[in-house]
């Protein structure tokens, strides 16, 4: 999904700007300075706001000066040809300017906020100044075989040289660029592959599609091979690929994700149906393989259906020893992502305990990139900053098994979907409950096909020590006090160990609404081991505006001082309490029971 851009203002003449340029683009996202301007979603940080929607991918309107921009965006620069396009617009709309990826999207998104805005956008891109193009950035669907020569090409012709275009390029044919026969200089278009050099560039449309067959579980390497060898017998550039292509029962299968992935092709599956609808048009069809998988062959009816009724099938089936590989070549640019349907996905994300500036760029990526957020209420509010476009599953508290089934059924549908929790997701939350429910579903189950992966977040624990000092400088454990899930016996004993092993102890859920006999369960043991003025850290609502942290004595913790959004963390024998200077208190545990003899301790 490309998320409509974020249009992010500072002032009710940024807001009023900034809705010109929504509706000149059919869309975006508008967000405003909290208390300033009147918007659904607001932030309270201009810099934050920018590096938070660039980590995640979203393309940003600025309304503000350029110099912030720079400022905000200078630490988060990694990588030109991945990162969102950033324009700045002057707040009274008077001066459009594309500040980053002018070549991967934001000279285009200028022009057009320009044209909408009656005035010029500010292009300092050379090439597109002189000819109306970047030669290193073609559009979308073509591949440039050697972007190394680029450079030196557009220098010649800046110095006056000619070009020869040879194959079919609508966008460089519409070009301004200076066309002559005989100018030294050469644009070959086409699906073969074509030695290129610093007058000779060389363009492949991805027009070709490539259809797999496999038996379950073949190698990699196998299928890489036998696709290499089908494109070379075929006189085929690899970078002409569209797409691969297989039947909907693949849609796991890792050597053709790998195959995809080193091919830098989106990879995508058929039904049965629609795979069968090409039978007529086989060149090798089989008995056998309709009889086991019910149509006469997989791979060329894989690349027949991409490349669509006009396309014709260039290579007929070639077999490896366990797989097996066809070649289409379609009419136009393969549109692959609208083809069939992807390996659905399913992040289970972690959102950090609360603040935003607490949340991993991995974790903001797979929220802005998610087609459908499912998650609890509350923390679906937290996560903020939907892009246009996203859909929202949101659940009430508890219902964790029924939301984490619907965010599979979702997935194993062929979406793109985020699971959120608090904190880290595999910390009493979501992602064990995922990896229960598909260890115990059916072998056939299309929940087994999802692609899974989990996006860690800060735990509240980490997020109490870091406010409180450093009370988890040694050995330490956590122990849940909800007794939903485990027996309350199990409890007291692991409390009872962990007051005997001397561990500091954070104690998650340390109340609930109906349960509240625990935590004076867990002092009266702990007190068994440890002084009575042993330090406890009461962290509550941390990183919300209402958090709270207070330190106590251990025989002083009183079961009133916390509710259910309160991380407890008990010291060990060792962790003390430091006097700030400015009369606060912090909480640390030493690194070594002595120090002074341990001469290995690292800084
Ligand atoms: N996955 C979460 C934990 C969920 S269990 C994480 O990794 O943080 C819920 C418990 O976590 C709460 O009862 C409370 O003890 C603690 N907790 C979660 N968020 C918190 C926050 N912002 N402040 C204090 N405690 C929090």
């Amino acid at each position: 999904m490309s998320p409509m851009p974020a249009i992010l203002v500072l002032t009710p003449r940024g807001l009023a700007t900034a809705a010109r340029i929504r509706a000149g683009l059919d869309g975006g996202d508008i967000r405003g300075r909290a208390g300033r301007v009147d918007t659904a979603v607001t932030f309270d940080d201009m810099a934050a706001a920018l590096r938070a929607c660039f980590v995640a991918g979203q393309p940003i309107v600025a309304l503000c000066a350029a110099g912030l921009v720079v400022r905000a965006l200078a630490p988060v620069l990694h990588d030109k040809t991945a990162e969102p396009p950033v324009v700045v617009v002057a707040e009274d709309g008077g001066v459009v300017i594309p500040l980053l990826g002018g070549h991967h999207g934001a000279n285009d998104l200028a022009r057009r906020i320009a044209e909408g805005l009656g005035v010029t956008a500010a292009i300092t891109t050379a090439g597109d100044l002189a000819f109306g193009l970047a030669l290193d950035a073609p559009p979308s669907g073509w591949r440039l075989a050697n972007p190394d020569d680029a450079k030196a090409f557009m220098a010649g012709l800046l110095a006056g040289a000619g070009v020869a275009l040879t194959g079919e390029a609508p966008w460089l044919a519409d070009s301004d660029l200076p066309f002559a026969q005989e100018g030294g200089y050469e644009i070959r278009c086409g699906v073969e592959p074509c030695e290129g050099g610093p007058r000779r560039l060389v363009y492949h449309p991805a027009r070709i599609a490539v259809g797999l067959g496999s038996e379950r579980g073949v190698e990699a390497a196998e299928v890489a091979a036998l696709i290499e060898q089908s494109l070379a017998e075929a006189g085929i550039s690899p970078l002409a690929i569209g797409g691969l292509f297989s039947l909907d029962l693949k849609v796991d299968e890792a050597a053709f994700h790998a195959a995809a992935e080193s091919l830098r092709a989106p990879f995508r599956v058929f039904d049965l149906e629609t795979l069968r609808a090409e039978e007529a048009r086989l060149e090798t069809p089989s008995e056998a393989v309709a009889r086991e998988v019910g149509v006469a062959g997989v791979a060329e009816a894989a690349a027949l259906a991409a490349a669509g009724p006009d396309g014709t099938l260039i290579l007929a089936k070639r077999k490896s020893r366990r797989a097996t590989c066809a070649l289409a070549l379609a009419p136009e640019i393969l549109a692959a992502e609208r083809m069939g349907r992807a390996r659905g996905r399913l992040a289970i994300v972690g959102l950090g305990p609360g603040r935003a500036d607490w949340r991993t760029p991995e974790a903001a990526r797979a929220l802005a990139s998610a087609g459908h957020l499912v998650g609890y209420k509350l923390y679906l509010d937290l996560a903020g900053e939907a892009p246009a476009g996203q859909k929202a599953h949101a659940y009430e508290l508890g219902q964790e098994e029924e939301r984490a089934r619907d965010a599979l059924d979702l997935a194993a549908g062929g979406e793109n979907v985020a699971l959120v929790s608090s904190g880290d997701p595999g910390v009493y939350a979501m992602a064990s409950l995922v990896y229960e429910l598909i260890d115990g579903a059916d072998a056939a189950s299309p929940w087994r096909r999802v692609a899974l992966e989990v996006a860690p977040g800060l735990t509240a624990m980490q997020a109490a020590a870091a406010r409180a000092g450093a009370p988890l400088g040694h050995d330490f454990c956590a122990i849940s006090l909800s007794d939903l899930l485990t027996p309350h016996e199990t409890i007291l004993q692991r409390i009872q160990a962990a007051a005997a092993g001397d561990f500091v102890v954070a104690f998650y859920n340390p109340v609930s609404a109906t349960r509240r006999r625990l935590l004076p369960e867990a002092k009266r043991i702990l007190l068994r081991h440890r002084r009575p003025d042993t330090p406890v850290v009461l962290a509550r609502q941390l990183g919300r505006d209402a958090e709270r942290v207070r330190i106590v004595g251990l025989s002083d913790l009183d079961v009133a001082m916390v509710d259910m959004l309160t991380l407890v963390i008990v010291g060990s024998s060792q962790t003390r309490v430091y006097q700030t200077p400015s009369g606060g208190q912090a909480v640390y545990t030493p690194r070594g029971y002595a120090i002074a003899e341990n001469a290995e301790a690292t800084p």
